[in-house]
């Protein structure tokens, strides 16, 4: 076991630092998870997880505590947006986890949040530090000296950015400004199950897909909450984090929409401002000596795959195993990591934004095609489809995926 003395330093408390800080703290080393938000954990919007997450929460030791908390819906539905009907559909139920071995949930972010800082709390050597916003680091004499927006200086054995999309780790390592914005923009809302009062479906997640424009929804905490997001073309594709007016063709779009879809966003507040969609291109390096990126830091994704989340834990769980063997040489842990990583994590990237562009948001004849090739495809098909993915990443030293 690693000395407690020498902490591993994991800048940003969100899903992927979390995950990193328990997945190091349970194979004893030191580690200081310094998150800039005055708490830990208070996104409050759902999430999907899929099969391939599983074998790392084992690893974490928090499956249990996770679907105590998840709620396994009977399959995910991709619906067109006039009337309804089926465009793909993957049963989610029986089938799938005999072919998968493990389920797919969904579950409120807080739950989740929740489940993997309990386990860090339980650690002594596992420390969460809020209101620590980290402004730049420094490598000198073979230690990470980092400092705070509010002037304070620590310092590690080694640094791990976790700090998401807009990363500071990342902009000092790469400089490479802004992340890729793509003109979309997606709100949140969640509601009361009871607020609920038209026909919809309330047990499985259902995307109603349409042009410019997608709205996904699903329950939580056992049936009692109900998650919506819609993401939109914005007016404004040179500065979308001007939110305040949808695209003009989607005025059309509204007016066609089932009346289903047009009561989804009668219960959402898209007067509020929304998360700007946006990604980077893949890299193979996201490490410099002893520092490297996790998650959205290192290789951030759209949500079409609804996979972001996974990668970072699955990043988490695989950076603490090499690290473990490394012995201590952290450059070396990093670079293995990297090459564990940078092809699954990119494939992920690619086909998300393959799947926005020409799947998920298109019209007309595209739009029939899509549905007439894909409402066609049986379970199986599907299920091969997805197999890349679902079967899971082996971990540095097993054979075969780790599902
Ligand atoms: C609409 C939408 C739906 C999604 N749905 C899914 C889904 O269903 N399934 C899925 O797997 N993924 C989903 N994702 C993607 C997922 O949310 C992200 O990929 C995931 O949260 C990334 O985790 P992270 O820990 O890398 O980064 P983040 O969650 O962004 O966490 C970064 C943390 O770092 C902190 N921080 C930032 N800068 C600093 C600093 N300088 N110093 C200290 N702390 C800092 C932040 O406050 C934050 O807490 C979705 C994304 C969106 C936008």
């Amino acid at each position: 076991m690693a000395g407690k003395g020498d902490p591993i330093l994991v800048v940003g408390g969100g899903l992927g630092g979390a995950a990193a800080a328990l997945a190091l703290g349970r194979k004893g080393f030191a580690v200081r998870l310094l998150e800039q938000a005055p708490e830990f954990g208070v996104i409050g919007y759902g999430i999907q997880l899929g099969p391939n997450v599983f074998p790392m929460f084992d690893r974490l030791g928090v499956s249990d505590a996770v679907l105590a908390k998840a709620l396994r819906p009977n399959a995910v539905l991709m619906v067109d947006w006039v009337d309804g009907g089926v465009i793909a559909r993957i049963p989610t139920g029986e089938s799938f986890l005999k072919r998968f071995k493990r389920p797919y949930v969904v579950i409120h972010r807080v739950d989740l949040h929740g489940v993997l800082l309990d386990a860090c709390r339980e650690l002594p050597h596992v420390e969460l530090i809020a209101n620590c916003g980290v402004v730049s680091y420094e490598e000198r004499d073979s230690r990470i000296h980092v400092r705070t927006e509010d002037g304070r200086a620590l310092e590690g054995t080694a640094l791990i950015g976790a700090d998401g999309l807009r990363s500071t780790v990342r902009q000092q390592m790469l400089d490479e400004g802004e992340p890729r914005t793509i003109g979309y923009v997606a709100h949140r809302t969640i509601v009361p199950m009871n607020d609920v009062k038209f026909d919809v479906d309330r047990e499985d997640v259902v995307l109603w897909s349409g042009p410019g424009v997608h709205i996904v929804h699903y329950p939580l905490r056992k049936s009692t909450l109900f998650n919506i997001v819609t993401v939109f073309k914005t007016s404004n594709e040179t500065a979308p984090s001007d939110t305040s007016a949808p695209h003009p063709d989607l005025d059309r779009v509204y007016r066609q929409s089932h009346p289903t879809m047009k009561a989804l966003w009668a219960m959402m507040d898209l007067s509020r401002r929304g998360w700007v969609s946006s990604d980077r291109d893949p890299i193979r390096h996201w490490s410099r000596g002893r520092v490297t990126l996790l998650g959205d830091a290192a290789h951030p994704t759209l949500q079409t795959l609804a996979q972001g989340a996974c990668m970072a834990i699955e990043d988490a769980v695989c950076l603490a195993e090499l690290i473990r063997q490394s012995g201590g040489d952290f450059a070396a842990a990093f670079r293995k990591y990297e090459n564990a990583r940078y092809l699954r994590t990119a494939r992920v990237q690619f086909e998300s934004r393959y799947l926005w562009d020409n799947f998920y948001h298109v019209g007309g004849i595209e739009r029939e095609v899509a549905r007439r090739t894909w409402s066609v495809r049986g379970e199986t098909e599907m299920f091969d489809c997805l197999a890349w993915l679902y079967d899971g990443f082996a971990l540095p030293g097993q054979t075969g995926a780790a599902a």
